[in-house]
């Protein structure tokens, strides 16, 4: 029996170099520590024709896989898979002179930058949960998205991440390549592969990666999947897009899936269509359209990808370039990938209402096709372990959360339990307390009011408005309590007016250094990723969200803090909107009043700090006022936490994904009927 499973399995999977790297860690019925059988039942299923499979093309994928479903390995951890020390920069210099923060495990897969990564893991989790039929396209960066430095006061350095491919537990490079056909060369690439497994482990959905470090290519085809999101000139930009789109068809040929929809997560992946669509009529084009279903996440401008024609008629065949050529100039005359994307796809859908709202305005002929799918996040990969613990302890009422996040909604029937009511406060001190431990060196309080804004540095995220006034910060915290500030995140590479929020920030706490911090400490964290994100968005008090609207297509980071019960302090933006009335928190800021998009850069700075500053103090002293003397366990501030709590039954991947199901794969498939799960 467990040797007909492996044999089963290297039939179906041709692992690369199995003997001597692999047959340790696969073979008698197991996978890394992972059951074997999940993955035998999902290849087998994904050749079947009539299981009409999706293929989900991401440039990113952040899994989470140094906390969830870890695989495990005979071979102890190389250190270059290990996570780095991370500095600290905060007003109590004395600890960041003498500390870094330790973080002993496995480093995430690094093929990731941030939400838009995050979002497709948290799908692709999710797609492994319901069962579907379905395969993950991504790229295998080999030295991810970028390692951020501070470096000291002056701002943030970006360091390559250094990590191995061959020895990350679970990641397998397989004996399959497949070719690019360009107009005067072709490239070879080589697949690897990484099983997502399902929460309860019973499937396994494959992620195939995509890899052109192997020896046949040429030097600078090899640095096409070096780096996530180089930008340093157009033909590696466009190149790493034709590797994604074109590669990503071709490895699901050679591996023998008939997959019948193509999804893709950003325009990034929209060559994909090209591939397939070589040597059709106008004809078969249309009728290839009917497969292509697109989700767009983002709302400004500078996101939409744009080359120039010459660009792209000097590095395809010609019958590539007139395809894109007709579906994808603009007025300006550059090719742009959004507008391929909305014309080559049947399905175009935004990542909320609200930019839903904006994509009709920036799109106004494809007005009536533009859908919206509100993002959501994997409940597993965010819930604590405590709070999952607390949820079981009180099903029922609610139920069984394991099964159907939905039931989260029950939390609001124990709005009146004593009991719960304590215990929810104590699971988030039980969370607090590992932020806290986390960051010991500079003594961070479990009984101080702790509000955190991490995420990616962009002008229209307004990473500094908290740090408007730091007067003002001070006299809160004199007013109603001590504040504890924790800021983390990364600017891009290219991004110059990134940096200077940066700089910004630092130089603020640099000229408080050393003063005050009994009342106010502000923290700020170097290289925000994935790991912290869970402490972080399960850890705080209050999770700061001030975009300024409406150029936040949705943001997640808050639906993470929601399912832990932190209350939201926020601009009315992205998924917001749709969660206003729900009690989560506080909404301040500059309102968009719908009908013109108005400009990114005028960000009305000075009146939303006077807001966040208003509103801060209003919260803190809720906060404060319950655990006065003794637990008050009427404090409004629970209120808050369980009003969070039940909202998360809808910001979650499982909603997500029914409406995926139902608004965009099964009216693709109309034809031959809905999608089997
Ligand atoms: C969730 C997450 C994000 C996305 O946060 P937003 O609120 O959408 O800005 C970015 N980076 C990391 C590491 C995350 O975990």
């Amino acid at each position: 029996m467990e040797d007909t499973s492996l044999k089963e399995f290297l039939a179906l999977v041709e692992v690369d170099d199995f003997d001597k790297r692999y047959s340790k860690d696969i073979g008698s019925g197991k996978y890394f520590g992972f059951p074997i059988e999940p993955v035998i039942q999902a290849e087998k299923r994904l050749r079947e024709e009539k299981e009409r499979a999706i293929a989900y093309f991401s440039m990113e994928y952040g899994l989470a896989t140094s906390f969830y479903n870890t695989f495990q390995s005979q071979n102890p951890p190389r250190a270059e898979n290990k996570t780095p020390r991370n500095t600290v920069f905060s007003n109590y210099r004395i600890a960041d002179y003498f500390f870094d923060v330790q973080i002993d495990s496995l480093i995430d897969l690094p093929i990731y930058s941030g939400g838009l990564g995050v979002l497709a893991g948290d799908t692709v989790k999710t797609m492994a949960d319901y069962k579907l039929p379905a395969v993950g396209i991504g790229i295998l960066w080999h030295s991810g998205y970028f390692r951020q430095e501070f470096w000291f006061k002056y701002g943030q350095v970006p360091e390559k991440t250094h990590w191995d491919a061959y020895s990350y537990p679970g990641l397998i490079p397989l004996k399959n390549t497949v070719t690019i056909r360009l107009k005067n060369e072709e490239i070879r690439l080589k697949l690897w592969k990484y099983y997502v497994y399902s929460y309860k482990r019973d499937y396994a959905l494959p992620l195939i990666l995509l890899d052109a470090e192997i020896p046949e290519n040429r030097e600078d085809i090899k640095t096409l999947t070096e780096q996530l999101y180089r930008s340093d000139n157009s033909w590696i930009k466009l190149m790493q897009r034709v590797v994604l789109g074109f590669g990503g068809v071709n490895a699901i040929s050679a591996l023998g899936y008939p997959v019948k929809i193509f999804h893709l997560n950003e325009g990034h992946a929209v060559f994909a269509f090209v591939e397939k669509a070589r040597g059709y009529t106008d004809q078969q084009v249309e009728e290839l359209r009917k497969q292509f279903c697109y989700t767009c996440h983002t709302p400004v401008q500078a996101g939409h990808d744009r080359f120039s024609q010459d660009d792209l008629q000097g590095v395809l065949q010609e019958e590539d370039f007139r395809l894109i050529q007709r579906f994808g100039t603009e007025d300006s005359g550059l090719i742009n990938l959004t507008l391929l994307s909305m014309n080559v796809a049947s399905s175009i859908n935004a990542v909320s209402k609200r930019h839903q709202e904006v994509m009709q305005l920036q799109f106004p002929s494809y007005k009536e096709r533009i859908k919206y799918v509100t993002n959501g996040v994997h409940p597993y990969t965010w819930i604590s372990g405590d709070y999952l613990k607390l949820f079981k302890n009180f099903s029922p009422p609610i139920g069984d959360v394991e099964s159907d996040p939905m039931s989260l909604v029950q939390a609001m029937s124990l709005k009146e339990n004593s009991d719960f009511r304590k215990q929810i406060w104590l699971a988030h001190g039980a969370n607090k307390e590992r932020l806290c431990s986390l960051l010991e060196k500079w003594k961070l309080k479990e009984d101080v009011f702790t509000v955190c804004w991490a995420r990616r540095i962009a002008a229209y995220k307004r990473p500094s408005l908290i740090l408007q006034d730091i007067d003002r910060l001070i006299e809160i915290a004199q007013k109603t309590g001590p504040l504890q500030i924790i800021l983390a995140g990364k600017a891009h590479p290219n991004d110059n007016l990134g940096f200077t929020f940066i700089n910004e920030m630092l130089d603020k706490v640099d000229k408080l250094a050393d003063k005050d911090y009994d009342i106010l400490k502000i923290v700020i964290l170097e290289n925000y990723d994935i790991y912290l994100g869970k402490l972080l968005t399960s850890g705080v008090d209050l999770w700061l969200n001030n975009p300024y609207p409406p150029f936040e297509a949705s943001g997640t980071s808050g639906m993470k803090a929601i399912l832990n019960g932190v209350v939201q302090m926020t601009t009315s933006d992205g998924w917001v909107v749709e969660a206003e009335d729900k009690g989560i928190g506080r909404v301040f800021g500059y309102r968009y009043a719908g009908g013109k998009i108005g400009s990114e850069f005028d960000r009305s700075i000075k009146a939303d700090a006077q807001e966040l500053y208003e509103t801060l103090e209003e919260l803190s002293a809720v906060y404060y006022s319950t655990f006065k003397d003794k637990l008050n366990l009427s404090s409004r501030w629970i209120d808050m936490m369980i009003n969070c709590v039940a909202t998360g039954a809808h910001f979650n991947t499982y909603r997500m994904l029914n409406e995926y199901k139902s608004l965009i794969w099964d009216p693709c498939l109309k034809e031959e009927g809905a999608l089997r799960v």
